[in-house]
């Protein structure tokens, strides 16, 4: 899914500032390394005071935590909790809040690599800006034979998308003959020269590619080793834990066929002690893909591949595209092209058939649907296996859901499906709804797009994903402010739906304890409670006392995983 040019400028607006991000990270590392041994003793145990959010409902807040050895011990009043722990255990006064760690429950990790390999375009405005990085990637790397990259977005393009000239020109003067693939922001179509072209067989006249013939081009695609693929999940992983993620959801994209290596990439770090994240992974199917053939291939993969810190546990389904791109799949025709409402990616049988094989082996489905008539297509095919087995305590999921209609929602309920929400697109920017979905929509719909309280209000578990890296960073601190105030401090605009505001409390319930359980991971974790295992933030501030546009500068101080410092 793309998205929201001017988010990423107002928070990610150079490369430069993505090298700053990670020389801060390197810092806070070099910190931990030296921490002096009494200091790793008394995160052993010790006793935290102050503001804590628990993330459990029955006792949502607390005075004070006792952790030892990774677990919590006690949680509740402080003078119960001082109570219960061991007499000479440290004291510690915290001054901002305390919660648990949060899940990413959306991101595509992997997916790193062409920002680590390839021309990074995310944040770029401007045609020239996108020039230049793609000019200086030459510059770099003289030997290249094919030039990959990330992050451009369509509406830089105006009109008629990327043109394969301004690559032809580049390759021209720069005097290199090689295929130049890129990916749009929202990884949803290709901006390619001539010469990529000639070599996928393909034609085109502007070289703009969208979803369905991408395939024409993975051949072109450079391979990827299992080493790139750690170092992709580890910038991620430092990246993601800036933020105060312990917990995330990879659906493996379909552009590389590279999900071996990815996988194995995870497996190795996960025996090599390297994560501390706990990573959970949906596997891809397609329309024409052999059903059972998949499923046995997953099974086994999750089977050799299995640990504490990674585990493929579903399964993505692929139902529509995006809305920019009339790819999303609408029950009504787009407002600017009448007779189009888009193209499902599944056949209605095909998809029932695969749901069916996929909740018979227990794993989990997770959908793409940004329109009604793809959501339509998934609870349709859902709606027919639950007639069979019961799956209200499956946690399937559905994700993006853009556009959807109150009697959804309330299918959605019924069969306890998860809704995977994306709060950071909520008019984060004012041109990409006045100028984009607003005539793609129209009016009614486009008042009506992505309703949080809804959902909640309906008694759906509902969970955040940033879809990194269309997002970047995945800052879920900025998330909570969009959940809450629902546009962005600077926006000059009304507030786009007020009625669908949610308050501080429900927005870090999707972040922790819901988060946990569409990842199967709330049994040890996404809570604060007496057993569980010692996962929790320290926020520089207490959300619960800020005014609401002092909810986007929120940052974590400090970040542990079973009682150890990780930030
Ligand atoms: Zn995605």
């Amino acid at each position: 899914m793309e998205k929201y040019s001017a988010l990423h400028f107002f928070i990610f607006c150079s490369i430069d500032l993505h090298i700053n991000i990670f020389s801060k990270i390197k810092e806070k590392q070099g910190d931990l390394d030296s921490f002096e041994r009494g200091v790793q003793d008394m995160e052993r145990e010790q006793i935290l005071t102050g503001h804590i959010y628990t993330a459990n409902a029955n006792m949502p807040f607390a005075e004070a935590m006792y952790c030892k050895d990774g677990v919590i011990q006690a949680i509740g009043l402080k003078q119960d909790v001082i109570r219960k722990a061991d007499p000479g255990a440290v004291i510690r006064k915290v001054r901002g809040l305390i919660l648990p760690g949060c899940t990413e429950g959306h991101a595509h990790i992997s997916s790193t690599i062409d920002k680590l390999y390839g021309v990074n375009l995310s944040g770029g405005e401007t045609v020239k800006e996108y020039q230049r990085e793609i000019i200086h990637y030459i510059t770099e790397h003289p030997n290249a034979t094919v030039i990959t990259g990330q992050g451009y977005r369509n509406g830089v393009f105006p009109d008629k998308g990327p043109d394969k000239n301004i690559l032809d020109a580049i390759c021209e003067q720069n005097n290199v003959m090689v295929p130049i693939v890129l990916q749009s922001e929202d990884c949803h179509s290709y901006w390619v020269n001539s010469i990529a072209l000639k070599q996928a067989g393909f034609e085109s006249e502007t070289g703009w590619i969208h979803e369905l013939d991408k395939n024409y081009f993975e051949s072109i695609l450079p391979v990827y080793s299992v080493e790139d693929y750690k170092k992709a999940i580890l910038h991620y992983q430092d990246l993601a834990t800036m933020y105060g993620i312990t917990y995330a959801f990879e659906p493996m994209l379909s552009e590389r066929k590279e999900y071996m290596t990815a996988i194995q990439a995870y497996k190795e770090l996960a025996e090599e002690g390297k994560l501390h994240i706990y990573f959970r992974m949906a596997y891809p199917m397609f329309d024409g893909d052999c059903i059972e053939e998949v499923v046995a291939q997953i099974l086994s993969l999750k089977k050799e591949t299995r640990s504490e810190c990674f585990e493929i546990i579903g399964v993505k389904f692929f139902l529509d595209g995006v809305i920019e791109g009339h790819t999303a799949y609408l029950s009504e025709p787009y407002a600017d092209t009448p007779g189009d409402a888009g193209q499902c990616l599944w056949r209605l049988e095909e998809l029932k058939k695969a749901f069916m094989a996929v909740e018979r082996e227990h794993l989990q489905i997770h959908v793409h649907a940004v329109g009604d008539g793809a959501l339509e297509m998934a609870l349709q095919a859902l709606e027919y296996v639950n007639e069979q087995v019961d799956i209200t305590k499956s946690r399937h999921s559905i994700t993006h859901l853009q556009v959807v209609k109150p009697e959804q929602i309330i299918r959605m309920r019924r069969m306890g499906i998860i809704a995977v929400l994306n709060p950071y697109w909520h008019l984060v920017s004012d041109d990409y709804y006045y100028q984009i979905e607003t005539p793609y929509l129209g009016k009614e719909r486009v008042e009506q797009e992505y309703p949080v309280k809804d959902f909640i209000n309906a008694g759906i578990i509902c969970t955040q994903g940033s879809d990194y890296p269309v997002t970047i960073p995945p800052n879920i601190w900025n998330c909570l402010g969009l959940c809450v105030m629902r546009k962005r401090p600077e926006s000059i605009y009304p507030v786009h739906n007020p009625s669908q505001r949610i308050s501080c409390q429900k927005a870090l319930e999707m972040f922790t304890i819901n988060g946990a359980r569409q990842l199967f991971l709330d049994d040890r974790h996404g809570s604060l409670e007496a057993g569980k295992d010692a996962d929790y933030l320290i926020l520089n501030g207490d959300p619960f006392l800020l005014p609401e546009e002092e909810l986007f500068r929120l940052q974590v101080e400090e970040c542990y995983v079973k009682g150890v410092r990780v930030l």
